[in-house]
């Protein structure tokens, strides 16, 4: 049984915070509701104590005052996740916000990033060296979270998932010492960090393999949503038989409004938004068959890496009310592309949709045990997310969302993204998410976590 902070004695708290260098946010404090917000505005967690560290001392003396003091202790890195797993009731939340750098070494193209950083500003320092790391498709998604879970996006399919780039990590564990994973150290933390989520320690630096990536030819394609299922079935064959440069993932939406053009609002759409790592000339050719297809809009273009990565960022700003489900899919055979048609022409608010990412590619070309990431042998990661910026209508975002996971999932490959889950779908759905890597984390969790101190994730109880 934790304990809440509520109960801790004052002096205790006060002698916490003289020895930090960040500052602590308490619930008296005049800043306490700004900063237990996170980008999921249906979340609406009141933790304890909040220790805004600034370096790995910060992080270490955090462990270890939650640890002593048998706290609940919540990780909190770019506070994206969509259960907000972020943050936790009553207890302690150790934020990252102020762990952040990145540093770019040139000579092996190499880039080393702090626990607490933004893609985006990652995608920042990058450019102008004319590299890229493979991450998300929102430029304000947290590196920590995203990388731990896994990391899906536009440059899959040539450079494979997040975790398939990344080299090592410096990590503040449960006992509070500090250690460095790569393939050579700790080799089994290592492992179980690329995909095994926040489960088995704080990540305070993380360094990845980036990759000549300067300018990219992106941008979406669209068809009215009666056309779902045809487009999904050319989609299917033409995706994972497409060279690695274009990847492509397959959405059913509505067009909420600017940037798009007026007579696109309020409609539904099959959609497909391209990134192609290639040149403009054999684009165009690779293309043509979904041009073919004559599409009522298409505006794909060479763009920097950096705006494809905050293409939608001004259309889902923080604080929106957001509910998620997802499955990984290997086919999208005549029953998957039927309940696509059916719940996409009734999504029930502007910017609620449906992603199928594909996971073909460089990404599948890892073993389905080389990571705790089970299904590299699925084409698709797909989700469903209920967004509205009105809290009166989450009721209605989240039965859409349930509803159409519901008529989708006998038809998956059994499990889910850990990224793309809410933090109410239990252990079994975590079991089928890991599959086979399931025990094997277990182990490694019992071995560095006994007592299960970082269980504010997509959790893994430790088998002993
Ligand atoms: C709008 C939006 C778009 C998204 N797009 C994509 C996408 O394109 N591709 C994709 O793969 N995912 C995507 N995601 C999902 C995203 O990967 C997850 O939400 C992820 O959990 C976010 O990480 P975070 O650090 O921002 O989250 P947080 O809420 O801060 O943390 C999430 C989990 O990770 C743990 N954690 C975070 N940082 C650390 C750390 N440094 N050390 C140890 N544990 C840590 C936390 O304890 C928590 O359990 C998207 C999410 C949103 C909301």
């Amino acid at each position: 049984m934790k304990i809440s902070v509520n109960n801790l004695d004052a002096s205790i708290i006060e002698e916490f915070a003289l020895q930090l260098r960040g500052d602590i946010v308490r619930p008296s404090d005049a800043g306490y509701n700004e900063t237990r917000k996170v980008y999921n505005g249906m979340i609406d967690k009141r933790p304890g104590l909040f220790a805004m560290c600034v370096d790995v001392a910060d992080v270490m003396t955090s462990v270890n005052f939650g640890r002593e003091n048998n706290l609940l202790i919540a990780v909190r890195g770019g506070g994206h996740n969509g259960g907000g797993l972020g943050l936790c009731n009553d207890g302690l939340v150790i934020d990252l916000s102020g762990l952040k750098f990145v540093r770019v070494d040139t000579s092996n193209n190499t880039v080393r990033v702090g626990g607490g950083n933004l893609w985006g500003e990652v995608d920042h320092a990058t450019h102008p060296f004319g590299l890229a790391i493979p991450a998300g498709i929102i430029s304000t998604t947290g590196v920590g979270g995203l990388t731990l879970g896994g990391g899906v996006g536009h440059l899959s399919r040539k450079y494979g998932l997040t975790i398939d780039n990344l080299l090592e990590a410096d990590m503040v564990l449960a006992d509070g010492s500090f250690v460095t994973v790569n393939k050579d150290q700790n080799t089994d933390l290592f492992w179980a960090i690329r995909g095994g989520g926040g489960n088995f320690g704080i990540v305070t630096s993380f360094k990845f393999q980036a990759h000549k990536v300067k300018n990219v030819i992106g941008g979406p394609t669209l068809w009215p949503i009666e056309q779902t299922e045809k487009i999904m079935a050319w989609y299917h064959k033409f995706i994972n038989n497409a060279p690695d440069e274009l990847n492509g993932f397959i959405a059913t939406m509505i067009i909420p409004g600017p940037p798009f053009p007026d007579f696109l609002h309020g409609n539904q759409y099959c959609g497909i938004v391209w990134c192609y790592t290639g040149s403009q000339e054999d684009f165009n050719k690779l293309i043509k068959p979904a041009m073919d297809l004559e599409p009522v809009f298409a505006h794909v273009g060479e763009m920097p890496y950096p705006a494809i990565q905050t293409l939608f960022d001004g259309l889902m700003p923080s604080g929106l009310q957001w509910y998620w489900r997802a499955d990984f899919f290997k086919e999208l055979g005549p029953e998957i592309r039927a309940q696509h048609l059916k719940f996409g022409s009734k999504i029930p608010t502007p910017l609620s949709q449906m992603h199928l990412y594909p996971i073909s590619g460089a990404a599948s070309r890892v073993g389905k045990e080389e990571t705790p990431w089970a299904y590299r042998d699925a084409n698709y990661a797909g989700v469903i997310v209920g967004v509205d910026p009105d809290p009166k209508n989450a009721d209605k975002i989240t039965k859409w969302c349930k509803d159409y996971w519901e008529a989708l999932h006998p038809y998956s490959a059994g499990g889910a993204y850990s990224n793309f889950m809410m933090d109410d779908e239990g252990q079994d759905r975590v079991k089928a998410s890991y599959k086979h890597n399931y025990a094997r984390l277990a182990k490694i969790k019992a071995k560095y976590d006994t007592n299960n101190l970082f269980s504010i994730n997509q959790n893994i109880k430790p088998i002993k």
